[in-house]
């Protein structure tokens, strides 16, 4: 057992102070970050115990949501404005981890949990998002839940959240308190950062920057639907999963917004298949086409080859649901 300080924050303000400080962490949930303590993965000298801050409300702010940061991932799939108006949010929810998980799970905390690649866990193995410039031993090794987008030589590991993959659908914006008092608004396109040759930095926040709330904008009209390909019907990470909302005009496509899990090593959106989408009336040869540009640059690894004909078989079978109206 590593010995660290613990504080328990009286405020945002104290709480993104206090761990500024070198290798604070804050502590929500600690249904990821505890388990990686445990393992000696993370080895944080302090941690901020955020669970007492007045962070778990969900309120209606310029025609959308605002979310606290400490609302629990059941509460949030269980809001009935979110389910009537987000349906996307409230399934991906309903479709990660089991009931007592989604319990103790935070939103801010499911946004920023870490990788499950294997590797990661297992403080043995070669990783360079754990032990920077060491190597990554998921390349060559037992790579089938790793992932086939915006991989790096230095790192292949999947992004796990299914929530963050419904809230890039809907164009989130992470609010956050950094240490010195100032805040930022950072769309969720910004927060996940790619691998490339610094894997071991995750997102765009800053040491101590804490995440306040996630705000959701308007209700984004169509049929929601988010579809996820698992080893198990539960407790299960995605292999592939599809955050689509599509709104019909004429039976053609006015718009298709889809984001997907289990593929990327950031929460994926491929801007070009949905303009590719866009405007033109539902077939099997549009929706082939729109696996094939999203998966242009996909690279397997080996065990995970299987991911691209999952893919090819995913996408095409909820556009089609999505469509034709049937969820
Ligand atoms: C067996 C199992 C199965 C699971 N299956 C799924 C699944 O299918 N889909 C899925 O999406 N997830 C799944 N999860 C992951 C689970 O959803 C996450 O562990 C959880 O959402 C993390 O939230 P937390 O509040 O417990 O975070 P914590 O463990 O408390 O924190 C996680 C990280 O976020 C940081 N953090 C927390 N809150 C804030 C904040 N407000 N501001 C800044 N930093 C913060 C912490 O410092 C830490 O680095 C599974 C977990 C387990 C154990």
């Amino acid at each position: 057992m590593r010995q660290f300080d613990y504080v328990r924050a009286a405020s945002p303000s104290e709480a993104a102070h206090v761990a500024s400080e070198a290798s604070a962490k804050f502590i929500a949930g600690g249904t990821n970050l505890l388990d990686l303590m445990k393992l000696q993965v993370e080895v944080p000298d302090k941690l901020v115990d955020i669970t007492r801050l007045s962070l778990k409300s969900i309120e209606e702010v310029g025609g959308g949501l605002r979310i606290g940061a400490l609302v629990t991932n059941s509460d949030l799939a269980a809001d009935e404005r979110v389910r009537r108006d987000y349906e996307v949010l409230s399934r991906a929810l309903l479709a990660g981890a089991s009931g007592q998980l989604r319990n103790k799970a935070t939103t801010g905390g499911n946004l920023l949990q870490r990788t499950r690649c294997g590797y990661f866990y297992e403080t043995t193995a070669r990783c360079n998002k754990r032990e920077p410039g060491s190597g990554c031993d998921g390349r060559e090794g037992f790579n089938r839940i790793l992932a086939v987008l915006g991989t790096s030589e230095s790192c292949i590991a999947t992004h796990p959240s299914d929530m963050a993959v419904a809230m890039r659908a809907l164009d989130a914006v992470v609010e956050t308190l950094k240490s010195d008092g100032s805040t930022r608004e950072i769309p969720i396109a910004e927060l996940h950062r790619l691998p490339g040759a610094t894997p071991q930095i995750e997102t765009s926040l800053e040491p101590g920057e804490l995440i306040t709330a996630v705000r959701l904008p308007k209700p984004v009209e169509g049929v929601h639907l988010y579809r996820k390909v698992r080893d198990r019907a539960s407790y299960a990470f995605a292999l592939v999963s599809v955050a689509a909302i599509v709104r019909m005009d004429g039976g053609r496509i006015a718009e298709a917004r889809l984001a997907f899990g289990g593929l990327g090593t950031v929460p994926w959106r491929d801007p070009a298949v949905e303009a590719a989408l866009k405007g033109q009336a539902p077939s099997d040869a549009l929706f082939a086409e729109a696996a094939d540009l999203l998966l242009k640059d996909a690279k397997g690894f080996g065990d995970n080859d299987f991911k691209l004909e999952l893919t090819r078989r995913t996408l095409p079978a909820v556009l089609h649901d999505a469509t034709r109206g049937e969820n």
